[in-house]
């Protein structure tokens, strides 16, 4: 391959994985093609393939995120055709295709509008394959005609190993060849995937200058015209598509010299079933040595035996109320569908399936939750106004309201298991202290798990502030040394102390970190755990804390504001209560972004809040490459605005490689004023609590996710000062700065939250929780029609049949569980 192909190859896949930043190459992509014109030209790189490069290199910075990823991968693509073949065991004829995937960012968007990719090759399912009276589907995939042990294989590495496991693979996307047109109907930048059927009038092979490429160069004739075919590198060709014979060709009209040409556009014989060309043509993900003809024939052979033979397990009742298709019909057509409608129908039939099986197993956790007793611990109203009483401020509405559903979950007699959601700032803290205290003056046990030790600590030290403010002792639910932090620095013999006192019960609220759960620590009876940031948490971790009570009651606290609908699919087994308001007095935190050249204005604006007595956040950024260039961008940083920017001020720094102990010591003299600025990396976007900071400065905010800007702007305007959240990206990238601007207009976590979802996906709101079950692969999260139906119709059958005991839900339980894997258990 000539190196100048390679070199760019390198580049394209660079850009994939950063994600499409357009800066693989510094200053964009674009910049390399002078440079890289020239190499290729001397190589004699096919003049084709040099137009298209430039065309499309030249158009990048223009497209969105996802004409971006369908750009690298077409001009990877491109740059592989000229890749000279290797043979591969007579079995096909050998194409070498890798599939890039797009990265996780992208694979959500591209998913609006074509097919979902399966995340992962080896995903594939494999819940067909015992489904009662199709025992065939979970025959080897050596059965199949023209698959023996060594294709078996490679077939393996993408997961397929049963006949069932091929009709579960779905195609990464189609390539639309269904419009079929005679040659002088044919336009240039029209037709951009095309039919067309014709006689080849002449075919031969000739090399390149240098002689790197062996073009073979075809005339195709249908009676209205002539259209030149060219492959490059498939020499072989020649001897399967002979002058005379009819065949069909699919691909993209290209123009070269002033006249119409398709390059190595898909070919098949006329006579034959057309799998490849006139029709929607099924891409799927490949490795290794697969070729996309050969396995396409596969699975072309396959689902025509077996789709029809697939039992439906959905009860017809269900099916018809909402309206999807039959398991067969979604099957056949999602594979090689008739038309884009019933490939779309199929999707949805197949996406149905997912977020109905993900319903009924949350309905089913619900009722288990619900079917176990948890101790009351009665709130009398005197107590509790005698506790709000104290605190230095009005609750707000939303807070209150709250604190009843805590309320009557406590005397529900059932354990407690609620998802608090509220945005930043919004005092979801109290809420957890208050909740402890009603559970402690019952002499219980409570403890509250927060992600970081700065925020257990904070936690700590707020705790003691509520129950003991200054002048007032004889109300407090507890006493000072019924209270203890146990995190990771903890040092061993106070941890020691603390497991004693956990044990012996004398310590009625633990506040910590991960220590709690990996720490051998015993509990005497604890009766309620608060999760603090919960999506930092894996359902695992939380399960552990869980197990060390007796069925304790389970509040689970997150500012990640999950839109309604993603709630309640995902949280659905949770009751959930929002805390939609802020407290009163708070000043919306106004917002700019800043060109990087605006820098020393945002300088002059952090002197003249420190002058005024505030503090300043400044954050550095994401370093994708390592946590080691993230620390040493926030410590260079530091020191040069230390010995630059702000002489005369104390700078505090802070990064996810000091101890515990010290992010602890640099946070609390922040917090007490002995630094005017913290210089930080993205560890303190979390729940850190310092209200006189009125300026949260973000250095590289393109790196950040909309909802996580908006965390880290909850840092500030937490006191009554007004705050300034100043976001300065990378470069002046026009695309990047119009995603940043939401952030200047507003303030709602729900609505930035929305955004992120609809540019990125939910895989940020998603966290572990996904991990309890199985992936999806074609239901999109985003799609709230799809799964307010499926919900609608797991009610229902769940309330006629909860357990799927009856007969006719037989294959409905089998699948279910294959769903849900052999695991289920919590998945909170
Ligand atoms: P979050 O919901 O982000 O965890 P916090 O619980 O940390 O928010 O509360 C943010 C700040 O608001 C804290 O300083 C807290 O003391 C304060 N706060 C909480 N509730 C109220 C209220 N009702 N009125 C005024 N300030 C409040
Ligand atoms: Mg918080």
């Amino acid at each position: 391959m000539p190196s100048s192909l390679e070199k760019l190859q390198k580049f394209l896949r660079l850009e994939a994985e950063r994600g499409y930043d357009n800066r693989a190459v510094v200053g964009g992509l674009n910049k390399i093609l002078p440079s890289w014109e020239n190499d290729a030209r001397k190589e004699n790189v096919n003049e084709q393939i040099l137009q298209s490069v430039t065309t499309r290199l030249n158009q990048y910075p223009e497209l969105n995120l996802q004409q971006r990823a369908t750009t690298i991968r077409e001009l990877i693509e491109i740059t592989h055709e000229a890749q000279p073949p290797k043979p591969f065991r007579g079995e096909a004829r050998p194409r070498f295709e890798k599939p890039i995937e797009p990265p996780a960012e992208v694979k959500q968007p591209e998913h609006f509008s074509s097919p979902r990719p399966p995340r992962k090759p080896h995903d594939a399912t494999t819940w067909v394959e015992n489904i009662p009276s199709t025992q065939g589907l979970s025959a080897p995939l050596t059965v199949i005609h023209g698959i023996g042990p060594r294709s078996a294989d490679s077939l393996a590495t993408l997961g397929l190993n049963t006949l069932g496991d091929l009709l579960y693979y779905f195609p990464r996307r189609y390539d639309d060849y269904s419009s079929l047109k005679p040659i002088n109907r044919l336009q240039y930048g029209a037709d951009v995937n095309v039919t067309v059927i014709g006689t080849i009038q002449s075919i031969s092979n000739r090399s390149t200058r240098g002689g790197q490429m062996q073009i073979t160069e075809a005339v195709l004739g249908d009676g209205t015209g002539y259209l030149r075919l060219t492959w490059f590198n498939q020499p072989w060709l020649t001897s399967q598509i002979l002058a005379g014979k009819s065949i069909v060709v699919s691909g993209k009209i290209d123009m070269y010299l002033g006249r119409l040409v398709m390059n190595s556009p898909d070919w098949e014989p006329l006579e034959q079933d057309h799998l490849h060309t006139n029709r929607i043509v099924p891409v799927y993900p490949l490795s290794g040595h697969i070729t996309q003809r050969w396995l396409r024939k596969i699975m072309y052979q396959t689902v025509n035996f077996w789709a029809g033979r697939v039992p439906d397990y959905l009860p017809a009742s269900v099916r018809e109320g909402a309206g999807v298709v039959d398991l067969s019909t979604a099957i056949a057509q999602i594979h090689f569908p008739d038309s884009t409608a019933r490939m779309e129908a199929a999707q949805a039939r197949l996406a149905f399936d997912e977020i109905f099986f993900l319903q009924l197993g949350v309905l089913q956790q619900k009722r288990n939750w619900e079917s176990v007793s948890g101790r009351t611990f009665p709130v009398a109203d005197d107590w509790l106004a005698g506790q709000i009483s104290h605190l230095p401020f009005e609750l707000t509405a939303a807070q209150t309201r709250t604190l009843q559903d805590l309320r009557s979950d406590f005397s529900s007699g059932r354990p407690m298991n609620r998802l608090l959601q509220g945005d930043v700032g919004s005092g979801k803290t109290i809420l957890a202290f208050l909740a402890a205290a009603m559970v402690a003056q019952h002499s219980a046990q409570a403890a509250i798990m927060a992600p970081t030790s700065i925020l257990a600590e904070q936690h700590y030290r707020n705790v003691l502030r509520t129950f003991f403010p200054p002048g007032n002792l004889e109300e407090t639910p507890l006493t000072v040394s019924q209270i203890r932090l146990l995190i990771g620095d903890t040092p061993d013999e106070e941890k020691e102390d603390i497991r004693t006192g956990l044990a012996n019960g004398s310590i009625r609220l633990v506040i910590g970190t991960h220590a709690l759960i990996e720490d051998p620590v015993i509990f005497h009876d604890l009766q309620l755990i608060v999760i603090d940031e919960q999506h930092r948490f894996g359902v695992a971790q939380r399960a552990i804390l869980r197990s060390k009570g007796n069925n304790p009651h389970l509040l689970v606290m997150t500012a990640t504001p999950i839109p309604r609908s993603l709630a309640l699919t995902i949280y659905g087994d949770l009751d959930l209560s929002v805390l939609d308001e802020l407290p009163a007095g708070r000043q919306p935190i106004e917002t700019y972004v800043l060109s990087p050249l605006e820098r020393e204005r945002a300088y002059t604006l952090i002197r003249n809040q420190v002058t005024e007595g505030h503090q300043a956040f400044i954050i550095y950024p994401l370093v994708e490459k390592s946590d080691r260039d993230e620390v040493k961008a926030a410590v260079e940083e530091h020191s040069r605005l230390q010995s630059e920017v702000f002489p005369h001020y104390k700078i505090g720094l802070l990064h996810g490689r000091m101890k515990p102990a010290e992010k602890d010591q640099v946070m609390s003299q922040f917090r007490a004023g002995a630094y005017q600025i913290l210089v930080s990396t993205s560890v303190v976007e979390v729940g850190v609590d310092v209200p006189n900071a009125t300026v949260m400065m973000i250095e590289g905010a393109n790196r950040f996710g909309l909802s996580q800007l908006h965390q880290f702007r909850g840092r500030v305007g937490r006191g009554q000062a007004k705050s300034i959240c100043l976001l300065v990206p990378e470069t002046e990238d026009s695309l990047e700065n119009e995603r940043l601007m939401v952030m200047t207009q507003t303030n709602d976590g729900f609505v930035l939250a929305e955004r992120d979802l609809d540019q990125r996906g939910p895989g940020d709101f998603l966290g572990t929780r996904q991990a309890g079950f199985a992936e999806f692969k074609m239901a999109n999260l985003t799609d709230i029609r799809l799964i307010e139906k499926a919900r609608k119709q797991a009610i229902a059958l769940f309330d006629q049949d909860p357990d799927l005991s009856d007969p006719e839900h037989a294959a409905l339980l089998k699948t279910f569980h294959r769903f849900w894997g052999d695991g289920r258990g919590d998945v909170s």
